[in-house]
């Protein structure tokens, strides 16, 4: 053997020599993963002879040429490995063994100096000259156009979410949060932009084992086996996170080198912003295909050269922002990263205290300045992306680019009010009908959830004639002076004065995991609706209506048994009441098998207010109702909401009505929903904490408690947990009459890979917590 790695003998390695060339001479196997071989003629003259693993077809291997010759033909000032035919001219050697192998292989110059691994440290000029150079071959390595260059392998960066799933290989805790870190950087600050990057061929693999050093000047590039066509900055980050390995001051090192690259090809901003989570990924890669080998083969101490000091870096890159990372990087560019940010978070907090009235709470001990958002993630100040679970407005992905363009479009053209015609109010009013049953089909406009349910009972009172109010225990429906009569969250919680008024009447919450008829299946559904039934008998008079989430979200994510609503509704409806459901948080989709959450349940309400997704952001909100109904509340008093129904948030409401259908979003969160709901509930099997899991499609909640008999809550934890992860990237947040439901509502176009990365980390969280106890 070659050496003892080598999977070939030096018998074989000869007799392909000497058939193929016509010489051979003195073989090693050279240090890598591939098996290549130096061989050194009497001469003194050497030759490298690279062995084709199964793997590589012959595509591979002439765009390795073809990169090799462009290079060269582009004069850069190094030398590169050129290949050497064989007797017949042919870039392929070929070799039949005994066993009947085929082993292929082709011959290359050998290039002279050394590695610039050995010959640290790196002078400035070196770092300058490594940036000049990446840079020359970018543009000399775009002209190469070739179909089986759209390749993939486990190194390319554009895929680096592949590794994603096996973090778990890695046994240390403190490192696994390292690398879902690094990844979750990875999902929020490049993929969104891997279509948009420049693309072309590049070398993917300038590590610094390939870039060949000789008087302080780069002499040569090595290895062109791994070329793929990719973002073209890949091949630049992937430099930088090898060649400041062993530098003190990583980032400072590879601003020199980028400042040296953007000279000769200018880098674009969302280049420049990709750079730190690319460097990072690089090593996450390299750090985890060592985790796979060492299981293959411990030994192969060439497998693991850049381990320890990928692992060092990785920890150093874990504990800086990216912003900060990235303003570093650009240091020696004219590009100016996260300029306008605008003013910090400290300068913030006391101008907010300045002007804000003392109620409006910022979120989380602390607080977060988000600076923008796009799809299921938010950006903050510190350039740190935020896996979003919890805001259930921005429904079909924060900044939906059609839902933006169409209310620019409108805003662009006209905006004026429901007192003049226009062909948005009718067609959109007509698209939300045709999502509800034939019965619902008049429509309302204005412009909150707080505003739609204040309409909503008024309408109940006007057409009832009547003004008493069922509302379910823990339920808000909104903001205004009616809306807090009417939310025992509001007047039973902090700052409430209880219930206010003798026209409220509070039923119990249907709530499967801590009421009364807990465990009885269909029974439970219509139990709690029979207690409906005797709270009015309790009333002695016909009410105005009963208003219900049709799952209680501020409640607790509960989810109401089956046979609830009907038994329910047939009581207030035998008591001249109207049945209003609020479908503010729970509609659209979000619930997968239905559109709406109340068709869950095999009912039809009398009124459906409808907010905060159906905007997607955009202030706006709906009540839709039966005609019949609707001529009553027209009594001659005129109904107009400035806002409502506007032809800006009519053409906004038909996008986001768009997007749902044609990014297919309502079985997507069907799918989506029931990966997490499954993911979750093995946690339970392993966290005491978790008392119940519970939800349906993308509504679903985790309640935690102290003790599964008791139930006694585990608020202070629940809290604790949401911080958890918010410093983990991922937004949650609580609720629950006794604030110990961890809420998962998010952006319907979440993926599988978010909700696995969730479930890791939420593991991750709870255990950690668990063990500092
Ligand atoms: N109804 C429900 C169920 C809600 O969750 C909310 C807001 N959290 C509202 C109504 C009030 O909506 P808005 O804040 O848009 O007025």
């Amino acid at each position: 053997m070659a050496n003892k790695n080598s999977l070939y003998s030096t018998e074989t390695i000869t007799k392909l020599m000497e058939i193929e060339y016509g010489f051979s001479g003195e073989i090693s196997r050279l240090a890598g993963e591939n098996e290549n071989y130096l061989i050194k003629k009497a001469s003194g003259a050497c030759f490298v002879l690279k062995l084709a693993d199964e793997e590589t077809t012959a595509g591979m291997i002439e765009i390795e040429h073809l990169a090799v010759d462009r290079l060269i033909d582009a004069k850069l000032p190094i030398s590169l490995p050129r290949v050497i035919p064989t007797r017949t001219e042919s870039v392929q050697a070929c070799l039949m063994t005994k066993d009947r192998k085929k082993i292929r292989g082709r011959l290359l110059e050998f290039v002279q100096g050394k590695a610039w691994c050995q010959t640290l440290p790196a002078t400035n000029e070196q770092l300058e000259d490594l940036g000049k150079i990446i840079a020359k071959m970018a543009t000399a390595l775009s002209f190469i156009v070739h179909p089986d260059s759209k390749r993939t392998h486990h190194w390319d960066l554009a895929r680096a979410d592949q590794h994603r799933s096996v973090i778990c290989l890695i046994d240390s805790p403190k490192r696994r949060k390292v690398l879902e870190w690094v990844f979750h950087l990875y999902a929020a600050n490049v993929m969104p932009l891997l279509e948009s990057l420049p693309k072309s061929l590049i070398h993917g693999d300038i590590n610094d084992d390939n870039v060949l050093v000789a008087d302080g000047r780069i002499a040569g590039i090595l290895d062109f086996g791994d070329c793929l066509e990719n973002p073209t900055v890949c091949d630049l980050a992937i430099a930088l996170a090898y060649h400041t390995l062993d530098e003190d001051n990583p980032l400072e090192a590879a601003a020199i080198i980028i400042g040296a690259y953007h000279k000769i090809r200018a880098l674009s901003m969302d280049e420049m912003i990709v750079i730190f989570p690319l460097m990072c990924a690089r090593l996450a890669v390299s750090v985890i295909i060592s985790a796979q080998r060492k299981k293959i083969d411990p030994d192969r101490e060439d497998w693991f050269v850049s381990e320890d000091r990928a692992w060092k870096k990785l920890e150093i890159f874990y504990l800086t922002d990216p912003a900060r990372a990235t303003i570093i990087l650009a240091g020696k560019t004219n590009l100016e990263p996260f300029k306008d940010r605008g003013a910090s978070i400290a300068e913030l907090l006391k101008n907010r205290n300045k002007c804000i009235a003392p109620s409006v709470s910022p979120s989380y001990d602390r607080p977060l300045k988000i600076l923008h958002g796009k799809g299921q993630y938010l950006y903050d100040y510190h350039g740190r992306p935020f896996l979003d679970l919890y805001n259930n407005v921005c429904h079909v992905g924060h900044c939906h680019p059609r839902v933006v363009e169409a209310g620019q479009r409108q805003m662009a053209r006209l905006n004026t009010n429901t007192r003049y015609l226009y062909d948005g109010l009718t067609e959109y009013a007509q698209r939300l009908c045709d999502t509800l049953p034939d019965e619902l089909d008049t429509c309302f406009f204005v412009n909150s959830g707080s505003e739609a349910n204040e309409l909503a009972l008024r309408i109940a009172k006007t057409y009832t004639g009547n003004k008493d109010m069922l509302v379910v225990d823990n339920a808000y429906h909104g903001h205004t002076s009616s809306m807090i009569d009417i939310s025992p969250y509001k007047f039973m919680g902090k700052g409430g004065k209880g219930k206010p008024e003798p026209w409220v009447h509070v039923v119990p919450s249907a709530d499967g995991y801590r009421g009364r008829f807990k465990g009885q299946g269909e029974d439970a559904g219509r139990s709690y609706g029979n207690q409906v039934g005797q709270l009015l008998e309790s009333i002695q008079r016909p009410i105005a209506g009963f208003i219900t989430e049709s799952l209680l979200s501020c409640g607790g994510q509960v989810i109401p048994p089956h046979g609830y609503f009907e038994t329910a509704f047939k009581h207030v409806r035998n008591n001249g009441g109207l049945c209003i459901t609020d479908e503010v948080q729970t509609g659209f989709g979000r619930v997968g098998s239905h559109f709406w959450a109340f068709e869950l349940q095999n009912v039809i309400p009398d009124i459906v207010v409808m907010g905060k997704p159906i905007g997607n952001g955009h202030p706006m909100s709906a009540v839709v109702t039966r005609k019949e109904i609707a001529k009553v509340f027209a009594n001659g008093m005129e109904f107009f909401a400035t806002f409502g129904g506007n032809p800006v948030s009519c053409a906004i409401g038909m996008a986001v009505l768009d997007v749902i259908k044609d990014e297919g979003l309502q079985e997507h969160a069907k799918q989506v929903g029931a990966r997490m709901l499954k993911g979750l509930n093995n946690l339970k099997n392993k966290h005491d904490i978790i008392g119940d899991v519970r939800g349906i499609g993308l509504f679903i909640g985790i309640e935690l408690v102290k003790d599964r008999i008791t139930l006694a809550p585990a608020t202070q934890k629940a809290s604790e947990m949401v911080n958890r992860m918010k410093e983990r990237g991922i937004l949650l947040g609580t609720d629950g009459p006794f604030n110990n439901v961890i809420k998962i509502k998010p952006p319907m176009v979440i993926t599988k890979d978010d909700v696995d990365m969730f479930i890791r980390v939420f593991d991750d969280a709870l255990s950690n917590m668990e063990t500092e106890d």
